[in-house]
């Protein structure tokens, strides 16, 4: 994997809290991902990625005790990956994402993502 680190890191400053989705299970997972899972944000801060301004989310329906499973949380990266990159934090599994909303970005890029993420649903 060829990062972009700085390049990566000024990609997420310049994205602004406004153009991030706004449905209540993006918002459950924005206010809570960092601080249930200080160790995925540690390495994703490593290649400039803040881990607060997903691309996309996947949330299944909150099971009966209120927990929600992202199945599938994406993220841009400035850079290249090769398809065999594999990374493993506890039971969270990163891979390079094959299917992803279109990115709009010009420059060399992939998009990282990794499951699953397991957070109570707030509401
Ligand atoms: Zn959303």
């Amino acid at each position: 994997m060829q990062v972009n680190v700085s390049g990566t890191r000024e990609f997420y400053h310049s994205i602004t809290e406004s153009s991030l989705c706004d449905c209540g299970y993006c918002r459950n997972y924005r206010l809570q991902v960092k601080s249930a899972f200080p160790d995925v944000a540690m390495y994703l801060d490593s290649l400039g990625i803040d881990i607060e301004k997903p691309l996309e989310t996947s949330p299944l329906e909150p099971d009966e005790n209120g927990m929600l499973e992202y199945c599938c949380c994406q993220y841009i990266a400035l850079g290249s990956c090769e398809p065999e990159y594999h990374h493993k934090i506890a039971d969270i599994e990163f891979r390079a994402a094959t299917s992803y909303p279109s990115t709009g970005i010009e420059q060399a890029h992939f998009v990282l993502e990794f499951s699953p993420i397991k957070l109570k649903y707030l509401r």
